[in-house]
C-alpha cells in the first residue's frame, strides 16, 4: 500500500504552520497525523487527542556519577572540554556531549554512560484519526532524530490502520530536524508571511527543498497586511519553481478561533471557502 506524506514547514515559528495543519485535517480522508515540531509541538492543543501511549525517548548517553565511589582527584574535571563538570563533581547534563572522556580517565571507576530520557512520545486518537507527537525536553538536542521517529510511528499507524495519507506538521527553520520532516515526502507545503524577513526565510527554506524531489508549494498567512510583499513572495515561488497555492487573510475571528483552541477551518468556514480553501485542498492531494 502506498502511503503517501504532506508535510507543511516554515521558515521561522508562529508563521502559521500549525494553523494550516489543523485546519487541513478535517478535510482530508484516511489520514494519521504527525507532529514533527518536536522542540515546540502545539497541534494538540487545537485537535484534543485522547493519549493512548507515551514512551520514553531516549537520546545519547552522558555521564553519570557516583560520588561515593570517587576520590576528587579532579582528573574529569580537566579533561572535560565542554566544562559539563564542576569542582565538586556535579555534571551538568545540559552541558555533556556524551564524549565518554571523563569516564576513561576516572582511576576509581566512579563514572559511566547512562542512556537518558531526553524527550516523549505520544501515540493518541482524535476525531479524525490516529496521531502520533513527541515533546524534546528543553535544551536537549537530537530533534532530528526524535523527528524521524515520529514519521516512522505515523507510517506503522498507517500501515497497520490502512490508512493511505500523513499529514505531518513539520519543524520551522532550516536545520537538520526540517530535513528530517521532509525527506522522502511526496508534497512539502511552505507557510510564509508578506514581510522581509518572510521572504528571506522563503528563499531560505527553497534553498532545502530545492534538493528535495517532492513538489513544493506556498501558502502566505497574513497576505492582506502587505499586498506588495504578497507579490514579491509569488514572484520569488514562480522564480523556485514553485507556486503560491492559498493566501489567507489576516482576520480577528482566525486570532479568535485560535485562541478559543478550535480548529480555524471549522470555526471560520466562510472565511476559509472565501480564501479558496476547498480548491486548496484539492491541489495538495
Ligand atoms: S562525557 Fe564528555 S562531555 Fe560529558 S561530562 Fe564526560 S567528558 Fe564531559
Ligand atoms: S575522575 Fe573519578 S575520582 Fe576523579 S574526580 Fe572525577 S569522578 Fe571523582
Amino acid at each position: 500500500m502506498t502511503i503517501k506524506e504532506i508535510v507543511i514547514i516554515s521558515g521561522k515559528g508562529g508563521t502559521g504552520k500549525t494553523t494550516l495543519t489543523a485546519s487541513l485535517v478535517p478535510y482530508l480522508e484516511n489520514i494519521v497525523i504527525a507532529d514533527c515540531d518536536v522542540d515546540a509541538p502545539d497541534l494538540h492543543i487545537l485537535l484534543d487527542p485522547e493519549i493512548r501511549s507515551r514512551e520514553n525517548f531516549v537520546g545519547l548517553k552522558k555521564a553519570v556519577v557516583d560520588l561515593s565511589a570517587c576520590t576528587h582527584c579532579m582528573a574529569c574535571v580537566d579533561s572535560c572540554k565542554f566544562d559539563a563538570i564542576s569542582d565538586s563533581i556535579i555534571i551538568n547534563g545540559m552541558k555533556c556531549e556524551g564524549c565518554g572522556v571523563c569516564e576513561y580517565v576516572c582511576p576509581s571507576e566512579a563514572i559511566a554512560m547512562k542512556d537518558t530520557v531526553v524527550g516523549t512520545v505520544f501515540h493518541a486518537d482524535t476525531t479524525y484519526g490516529p496521531m502520533v507527537h513527541a515533546r524534546l525536553i528543553p535544551g536537549e538536542e537530537t530533534s532530528g532524530k526524535l523527528v524521524s521517529l515520529v514519521r516512522n510511528e505515523a507510517k506503522k499507524e498507517a500501515e497497520i490502520k490502512g490508512l493511505g495519507t500523513i499529514l505531518i506538521d513539520g519543524s520551522p527553520g532550516i536545520g537538520c530536524n526540517v530535513i528530517s520532516s521532509i525527506t522522502g515526502a511526496e508534497k512539502v507545503i511552505i507557510v510564509t508571511e508578506p514581510t522581509m524577513s518572510g521572504l528571506h526565510d522563503l528563499s531560505r527554506v527553497f534553498d532545502i527543498t530545492d534538493r528535495f524531489s517532492g513538489k513544493v508549494f506556498v501558502v502566505i498567512n497574513k497576505f492582506n497586511l502587505s499586498r506588495e510583499m504578497s507579490i514579491k513572495i509569488e514572484q520569488e515561488s514562480k522564480k523556485r519553481g514553485s507556486e503560491v497555492l492559498l493566501k489567507i487573510p489576516f482576520d480577528k475571528r482566525m486570532v479568535k478561533a485560535i485562541t478559543d483552541k478550535k480548529i480555524p477551518s471549522l470555526a471560520e468556514k466562510e472565511l476559509f471557502s472565501e480564501a479558496g480553501f476547498e480548491e486548496f485542498v484539492k491541489r495538495i492531494t
